[in-house]
């Protein structure tokens, strides 16, 4: 996407640290690191952020997340890894395109990721766990003289 500093690391127009690369993602060092060996998993093509992403290429850039927390146990001996998506601006995503983050962790390091904890009445809990386990109503576009490779799926949120 034009102007998107994502897709000119992914182009190599900005240069950038490269750990490793697959056909759908790419990782590289973090230019900010919260700790040495914070790294990007960037995905080759555009997405703005978790809901608009492909699964092939979200299932492939988590699988690098994993490889690469397990580098970074075996090779820099870290004591823990954070593995992070932030989607949208309320959330921390200050560059809209999907990447994950993995974060290395080391006694004493200052990182701070946290939230404070809530309290919530059981009704809430009830109400809140009703509210997402519905599953989405599919509608298939398309009508009987649709040939069924043409059908389409669309989600539909209620
Ligand atoms: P987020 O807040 O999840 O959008 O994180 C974006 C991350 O991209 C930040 O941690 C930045 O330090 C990092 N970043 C920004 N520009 C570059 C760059 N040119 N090369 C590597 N990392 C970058
Ligand atoms: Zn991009």
């Amino acid at each position: 996407m034009d102007g998107c500093i994502f897709c000119k690391i992914v182009s190599g127009e900005i240069p950038s640290f490269k750990i490793l690369e697959t056909d759908k993602c790419i990782a590289i060092l973090d230019i900010n690191p919260a700790n040495p060996g914070h790294t990007l998993v960037i995905s080759k093509e555009h997405f703005d952020n978790v809901y608009s992403i492909d699964d092939d290429v979200l299932s492939d850039m988590i699988l690098v997340a994993k490889k690469i927390a397990r580098r970074l146990k075996e090779r820099f001996e870290c004591k823990g890894v954070n593995i992070i998506m932030n989607n949208e601006k309320i959330a921390g995503q200050i560059i809209p395109h999907a990447h994950i983050h993995v974060i290395p962790r080391f006694d004493d390091d200052k990182v701070i990721i946290t939230y404070a904890k809530k309290q919530m009445a059981k009704e809430q809990f009830a109400e809140i766990a009703k509210r997402l386990s519905e599953e989405e109503h599919i509608e298939q576009k398309g009508d009987e003289s649709t040939p069924k490779e043409n059908i389409k799926e669309e989600w539909v949120f209620r």
